[in-house]
Order: C-alpha cells, then sequence, then structure tokens
C-alpha cells in the first residue's frame, strides 16, 4: 500500500535519531483512525526544559518544541520550533530516555485530547490540516484536560528555518489570569510530576 510506505518515510528522521534497544519510546507503525484527531503537550526535562505540542496531521503526530510552554493568554507570543514527526503512539508515551540517547531526560503527558480545525480558505471552505501546516498557519480547537479553546501556530522563519509563534486565540476560553505550566504541573495520565516520575523510574532500577 503506497500510503503505509509514505507514513513510514515521515518518521524516516525519528527512527534514525534513536536506538529502540535503549530507548522505551515507540517505533511508530500505528496507522491513523477515523476517530477524532488528536493532540498532546509533553513535558520534557531534557538538557533544555521544553513542552513539546503535537497534533495528528495524516497520520503522524506533527511536532513543535515550545522552550516555556503554552499560554492562556492570547498576549502571550511562544516561540515554537517544529520538531521531526513522531509517531502517532508518542501521544501516549511518558518515561525516562536513558542518558546517551536523543532527548535524555524525563518525559510527562502534561495534557491532550482531541482538536478541531479551524482553518478555512478565502472562499470560507475548510482548509485541510496538512496544508494548513505547509501554508505555515495552523488555527485548531483544542479539547484538552487542561487547555481548550483556538490557538494559532504561525511560521514565522523563511523556507529552512523551523521557527514558529504559538499563541492562544481571543475566545471564550482565553484567560490572562491562569498559568497552567506552572499551577498543574501533573500528568494527565499518572498524575505525576516530572519530578515525582524520574524519581520512580530511578527506584525501578
Ligand atoms: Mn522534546
Amino acid at each position: 500500500m503506497v500510503m503505509e510506505k509514505f507514513d513510514k518515510d515521515k518518521l524516516r528522521e525519528y527512527k534514525n535519531k534513536r536506538d529502540f534497544k535503549k530507548t522505551t519510546e515507540p517505533r511508530g507503525g500505528k496507522k491513523g483512525s477515523s476517530d477524532k484527531p488528536r493532540f498532546v503537550i509533553q513535558k520534557h526535562d531534557a538538557s533544555n526544559l521544553h513542552y513539546d505540542f503535537r497534533l495528528e496531521i495524516e497520520g503522524v503526530m506533527k511536532s513543535w518544541a515550545i522552550p516555556k510552554g503554552p499560554s492562556t493568554d492570547p498576549s502571550d507570543k511562544r516561540m515554537a520550533v517544529n520538531t521531526e514527526d513522531h509517531p502517532l503512539e508518542y501521544a501516549d508515551f511518558e518515561g525516562v530516555i536513558p542518558e546517551d540517547q536523543y532527548g535524555a531526560g524525563t518525559v510527562i503527558v502534561w495534557d491532550g485530547g482531541t482538536y478541531d480545525n479551524l482553518r478555512k480558505d478565502k472562499d470560507d471552505d475548510s482548509l485541510s490540516m496538512q496544508d494548513s501546516f505547509d501554508d505555515g498557519k495552523v488555527e485548531v480547537w483544542l479539547h484538552g484536560k487542561k487547555l481548550s479553546g483556538g490557538y494559532v501556530l504561525i511560521k514565522t522563519g523563511g523556507k529552512d528555518d523551523d521557527k514558529w509563534l504559538f499563541k492562544k486565540m481571543k475566545d471564550d476560553e482565553a484567560d490572562a489570569r491562569r498559568n497552567p505550566v506552572k499551577t498543574e504541573p501533573k500528568s494527565i495520565l499518572s498524575d505525576k510530576t516530572i519530578e515525582e516520575m524520574e524519581e520512580e523510574m530511578e527506584n525501578e532500577d
């Protein structure tokens, strides 16, 4: 099947960077379903702490690393760096990536859920997520446990620049007083903080 080959190629960079004998991160292989597309935000305590924002688009998780994490305040613009596509299974991954591996450090699933595509073209027809991504402007409505409402990603750099901006859209879910990155640090899967996850994994060795 042509589609299958295409999806495997999309994950080539992801696979080349990792040794699956050493890391417990998923190899990939799961196909997209007809369910609503998913999003996930993983808190990743690597050499620099950051938040990985991932959106399911055409069989992979398109990914951005956001150093400061998301904000619910529309006046905050957060830098987001587009990184390699990740497999769909990555949306459920948390744990510790070993020291000698790419992205070494602790990961928790900080938020996640499903999303709706908000993007329309000039004629008010909906634009596919892949076309939105290629166009450098992605608009989604998140249905997460911590985050909800409209968020926009805008590519700011040129052709070979991976820099984007991530910000909350102005809607009823916007709230300049909230600061979930600070006040809601726990995993939505295990209810653990990064520190608790790290501690538990150390004790397992
Ligand atoms: Mn990361």
